[in-house]
């Protein structure tokens, strides 16, 4: 709640995943369902705050976002989750998986905003 709460009064866009969850119930994988339903969770906070105090949330397709280069947009292709950091083949940027990712989803969720004929959004 407090997470939630702080990034919709912080920011004015957030870009999510739009990461299909699979029913917990039918996941025999504790660990995996519970990441699933907390996901989902925070995903439903984000949204009905976003309502309350008039923000945007965009949810794009995660397709890609790990495997790209935020810099050159090179795909380089899936990495093992253990791979934390990596080093564009093409352009020799060095990325931290996460930050990496988090810059393709903001990417896509301002393209989807101009689409829409809003603002422009910047890093
Ligand atoms: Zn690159």
């Amino acid at each position: 709640h407090k997470l939630t709460t702080h990034l919709v009064k912080q920011y004015d866009v957030i870009a999510i995943e739009d990461l299909k969850t699979k029913n917990f119930q039918k996941n025999h994988h504790l660990a995996k369902s519970i990441a699933n339903a907390s996901w989902r969770i925070f995903r439903q906070m984000l949204e009905y705050k976003c309502e309350w105090y008039g923000k945007k949330l965009i949810a794009v397709d995660p397709k890609n976002t790990s495997r790209i280069c935020s810099k050159c947009g090179y795909n380089s292709g899936a990495k093992p989750l253990e791979i934390r950091e990596w080093t564009c083949s093409k352009c020799q940027t060095k990325h931290d998986r996460d930050i990496n990712a988090a810059v393709n989803i903001l990417h896509k969720g301002s393209t989807k905003l101009n689409g829409q004929g809003l603002a422009m959004v910047t890093s």
